[in-house]
């Protein structure tokens, strides 16, 4: 942009390429931060360049965590008969929040996608079933709950073929969550609904 000093137009593409961050608030979030105090501008860099280094996977679980195992797989009060199968960690918020679900988690960290050439190698679903093998006196049942759009069920379908020869009981969200929409966004009330009436698949 002409007449922008080279080091805030370097933030406003950074920020940029953020998801949905366009130009204009690239542009009002940097001219923001320009104006914020020194300290906070500095908490703000140093929470950013650490994050990396402060997050890894959980390798019970796969979920982003700060210690290994994370703060749910490690929490003797957790149902450890019931394992959750969930797209990415922000599910696993959505799901916390309902304060409904008092079993443990595992995280696909995606879901198939022919169209994007993303695969079952591609998730984390080989982990899931080495967890299932070890702990087999102690899982019952496993809970999927992929989003319900058109991957989300694909994947949830391809999981339940895998797993049901297992000997292991597997559920689905119940319907009622919008159809192609994104669990991540459902209210806590629909949501804790899906999870308490869920369905053998
Ligand atoms: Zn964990």
């Amino acid at each position: 942009m002409y007449g922008v000093a080279q080091p805030i137009q370097k933030l406003i593409d950074a920020l940029e390429s953020l998801p949905g961050i366009g130009p204009k608030s690239a542009s009002r979030l940097a001219f923001h931060i320009l104006r914020m105090p020194d300290d906070q501008v500095q908490t703000l860099a140093e929470s950013i360049a650490s994050l990396k280094e402060n997050i890894l996977y959980c390798s019970q679980c796969q979920n982003l965590s700060q210690t290994d195992p994370c703060e749910i797989c490690n929490d003797p009060s957790r149902d450890r008969h019931l394992i959750c199968v969930v797209e990415d960690p922000m599910d696993v918020v959505a799901i916390e929040r309902t304060h409904v679900y008092k079993g443990l988690y595992h995280v696909l960290h995606g879901v198939i996608n022919p169209v994007e050439g993303i695969g079952p190698e591609d998730l984390y679903i080989q982990p899931l079933l080495e967890r299932l093998q070890q702990n087999k006196n102690d899982i019952t049942e496993i809970l999927i709950a992929t989003n319900p759009n058109m991957e989300g069920e694909a994947t949830a379908m391809y999981l339940a073929r895998l797993l049901h020869p297992q000997g292991v009981r597997v559920t689905r969200l119940a319907r009622g969550l919008p159809v192609g929409g994104d669990l991540e966004y459902a209210d806590e009330v629909t949501l804790s609904r899906s999870l308490e009436g869920r369905r053998d698949i």
